[in-house]
């Protein structure tokens, strides 16, 4: 989900209906002037995410870094910036050695 998108479906939970969303009077709340999905001029995506985490977190860095809320829509970018799942490797993630391309010694 794009940054902005992830805004939008923030305020919908937040509000529950795109009418609330509209309506919302939380003039103070960061991602106010991005609750529409899309981005005014000036405004920055992912520095409001942040600030939005601050505040849910109480300014606790640590729980903003374990926050367990995977399904918050903030959540891939709750520290400003998009982050990438680990991908757990496993045996059967590995593909099996082909012994035939396996070069031995030029
Ligand atoms: S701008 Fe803030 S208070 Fe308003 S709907 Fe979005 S998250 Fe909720
Ligand atoms: S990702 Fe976590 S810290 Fe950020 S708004 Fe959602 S629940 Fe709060």
């Amino acid at each position: 989900m794009t940054q902005t998108k992830s805004i939008r479906a923030k305020c919908l939970d937040c509000s529950n209906t795109s009418d609330g969303v509209t309506g919302c009077q939380e003039t103070e709340c960061s991602l106010y002037l991005l609750r529409f999905g899309k981005r005014p001029s000036g405004c920055r995506p992912l520095k409001a995410i942040k600030e939005y985490c601050n505040w849910c977190t109480n300014d606790m860095k640590d729980e903003r870094l374990e926050c367990p809320v995977i399904n918050c829509p903030l959540h891939s970018y709750r520290f400003g910036r998009k982050i990438i799942p680990v991908v757990e490797c496993s045996a059967q993630s590995v593909p099996p050695i082909n012994n035939d391309l396996l070069v031995v010694g030029t």
